[in-house]
């Protein structure tokens, strides 16, 4: 029960960034990132926002809209300007990519972007890796500093390498990127606040630096990182056959809501809906947006008893073969 570091445990880190950079990463074998244990990943995302706003506070965080919610309140907190950029469209309930990228291209240089690196929430609307490249693109000739907040490492396609192309495309093209990892989804850690936030730089002395900047700011909020978490990440991390069985495990869940997208899809074609579904087996993730009003998200509420939040987000972990059929039948209801 020994106080953790500052930075917490440096075997946790080193095991979340070759998570997030790749096992052989350059980047972490030059010691190019610094990286420190976080509250999970709201902690990492805040911990950021205060370094922003401490060493460069001119500069705003553009965010997609929609975003998770608690990005508004946590940069907020944290004294960081956020901007709203297009990333949505409600019309193809799919990427607005033209959108997103000319709000990008208008964006001031130099600022921040919030990128959700996969299985973007609430949406589950992420780019394609060809999207991404032109992404990095962009963000490059503006001169952009792209934070990727990584919730969902895994839930996208079960596969944890695949799932992290966003970041390194990134890294390929050059970008000195940020990374907030939690492990609260992909390890069901969800109560221990288990996750790590990481910053590309220029060498190893920046590296120290840069470290020791962010432990300062964790020093006045929280002091040290709590050592539960990164005990049981570092224990199945660092074990090859607990790794395979985690691998085979996360591929698992993503499989299973995978086929939950399906069904809900085929459920709600077999009751004799007319409307495209094609958004729920499209999008990827935990989460669906469902494109249904806020009136109808009451009516499913009140007349079916069937709970989600107002924008029509439904959780597509919340699915299994038992309610399936039922849940469809209700979409169909509120729907005609
Ligand atoms: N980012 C996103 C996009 C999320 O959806 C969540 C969890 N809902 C988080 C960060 C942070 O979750 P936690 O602090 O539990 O790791």
């Amino acid at each position: 029960m020994e106080y953790s570091p500052m930075a917490g445990s440096a075997d946790f880190n080193s095991h979340a960034i070759k998570l997030a950079y790749g096992e052989d990463s350059p980047l972490i074998k030059d010691g190019h990132v610094a990286a420190v244990q976080t509250l999970s990943g709201t902690g990492a995302c805040r911990l950021f926002g205060d370094f922003i706003h401490q060493y460069y506070p001119d500069s705003g965080m553009l965010l997609p809209t929609p975003t998770w919610s608690n990005h508004l309140g946590i940069f907020k907190d944290a004294n960081v300007k956020t901007t709203n950029i297009r990333y949505y469209d409600p019309k193809t309930k799919g990427l607005d990519f033209k959108g997103f990228v000319e709000d990008l291209k208008a964006a001031p240089k130099k600022s921040f972007v919030l990128f959700h690196a996969c299985a973007h929430n609430p949406t589950g609307v992420d780019p394609t890796p060809e999207q991404w490249k032109e992404i990095s693109a962009v963000v490059k000739e503006k001169q952009q500093y792209p934070l990727f907040d990584m919730a969902y490492q895994g839930f996208a396609s079960g596969d944890t390498e695949r799932d992290a192309a966003s970041i390194r495309i990134f890294l390929e093209d050059g970008h000195q990127v940020a990374v907030s990892q939690s492990f609260a989804k992909n390890m069901g850690l969800y109560g221990q606040r288990i996750g790590c936030l990481s910053v590309v730089t220029e060498n190893p002395q920046e590296t120290t630096a840069v470290r020791g900047q962010i432990q300062l700011v964790a020093r006045k909020q929280y002091s040290n990182p709590p050592i539960h978490g990164a005990l049981l990440v570092t224990r199945v991390l660092s074990s090859p056959d607990l790794k395979q069985l985690w691998y085979k495990e996360v591929q698992g869940m993503a499989d299973r809501i995978i086929s939950m997208r399906h069904s809900l899809r085929s459920n709600l074609e077999a009751a004799g809906s007319k409307l495209p579904w094609n958004h729920i087996t499209d999008q990827i993730g935990m989460f669906c947006f469902t494109g249904i009003t806020p009136e109808q998200v009451d009516r499913l509420t009140h007349e079916h008893h069937i709970y989600l939040t107002r924008n029509g987000r439904i959780s597509i972990a919340g699915i299994n073969t038992g309610n399936v059929e039922r849940l469809a039948h209700a979409l169909h209801e509120v729907t005609k």
